[in-house]
């Protein structure tokens, strides 16, 4: 209830909380911002709760004003599981495994996608549309049937039948698009410009969807019982995920509940790594070529919205973390190891992060507490 307006992350203009997807001025990327000083003002508890059922407890820090517009499936407040088997293999003391499989649609993607669908709702919209590798469309049709609003599905057409069956049994419209993840989003943004239907693609496009990844962080300060990890590792596609983690510890400090600020990790797949290579190699971020990895719902090759990239790279820099990308047998072998060691279910695109942490102990990024 206290979002104030929306901002541009490269030129700072403002713009009051509708529906905009850029900058009009410079094309950069926008976010949400919000009276932090109202905000801090209230009691911790009320401001920042103990993780709960939903992400709706965090609504001081969500951008939806309108009470009957919020659309939930209990998405959030996943547990934080404490590795023992793997820890001891890696040689590592305090190793967590956030388990987002146990959100409604079995993906992190439904705390975005509730945030995008209920501001959807609140703006008055009744068709919403994305472009999706798989996990976001099995989580936008949960949610567009939850609100009772119509939902248009972009994919890639070699995207995995079982993640779009999800979809199709809660009434989405499927459509296939030829090529990789970018042709996708281009697709759904056209579709959506023209129809002037609401856009909630979980890039960096609708501003109001990384706000839900935000809560992530809430939850992990809550259950390190008011303190903060020294490492988030993160798998990345185009990266609203650690960009809206990252935010969501930065607003934590601003708001004087914690000093310390974690460092985050963005993993990407050797075979589609725009945002690795450009942090390795210095450079501005490029679109990827030729999209070759198991890692499908990290694999998105920037195409178009190659800044998306460049935020998350300027995001990491400053932040002392760190992009890099892990081959497709140790995303496999990191799946095989999630499964045999500690009993969780991980597609490849979530594995990678367990590879990446895997060469970072190897490279001595970690300590081992
Ligand atoms: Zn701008």
């Amino acid at each position: 209830m206290f979002a104030t307006s929306l901002k541009c992350t490269a030129c700072a203009r403002s713009y009051p909380l509708g529906e905009h997807y850029a900058c009009d001025s410079c094309n950069g990327v926008l976010e949400v911002t919000y009276d932090y000083q109202a905000i801090g003002s209230k009691p911790i508890a009320e401001t920042l709760p103990e993780p709960g059922f939903n992400i709706w407890r965090y609504r001081n820090l969500l951008p939806v004003r309108d009470e009957a517009a919020m659309v939930s499936l209990l998405e959030g407040g996943t547990p934080l599981v404490k590795s023992t088997n793997l820890a001891t293999d890696y040689e590592i003391e305090n190793l967590y495994l956030k388990d987002e499989t146990r959100n409604p649609s079995g993906a992190f993607k439904d705390r975005p996608i509730a945030v995008a669908v209920s501001k959807a709702r609140e703006l008055g919209f009744g068709t919403v549309v994305t472009a999706s590798s798989g996990n976001g469309a099995a989580s936008l049709a949960i949610y567009a049937a939850k609100a009772r609003m119509r939902c248009i599905i972009f994919v890639p057409e070699t995207t995995p039948m079982g993640k779009v069956a999800q979809a199709t049994v809660s009434g989405a419209t499927i459509v296939k698009v030829r090529g990789d993840y970018s042709n996708s989003f281009r697709m759904a943004k056209e579709t959506a410009e023209h129809f002037h239907w609401m856009n909630v693609t979980t890039t960096f496009l609708n501003p109001y969807s990384f706000e839900g990844d935000k809560t992530v962080a809430y939850e992990l300060y809550r259950q390190f019982g008011g303190d903060v990890p020294d490492w988030v590792v993160i798998p990345a596609g185009a990266g609203p995920l650690v960009y809206g983690i990252h935010k969501g510890f930065l607003e934590m400090r601003r708001l004087g509940l914690t000093d310390a600020l974690p460092r985050m990790v963005a993993v990407q797949a050797e075979g589609c790594k725009p945002i690795a290579r450009a942090f390795e190699n210095g450079t501005d971020v490029s679109a990827w070529e030729r999209v070759e990895t198991v890692a499908s719902a990290i694999a998105d090759p920037l195409r178009g919205y190659e800044k998306d990239g460049q935020l998350v790279v300027r995001t990491l820099k400053a932040n002392g973390g760190l992009a890099l990308a892990v081959p497709d047998d140790e995303i496999l072998a990191a799946m095989d190891d999630l499964g045999k060691k500690e009993g969780i279910y991980a597609e490849p695109g979530a594995a990678a992060s367990i590879a990446a942490l895997k060469r970072m102990i190897a490279a001595d990024s970690v300590r081992s507490d």
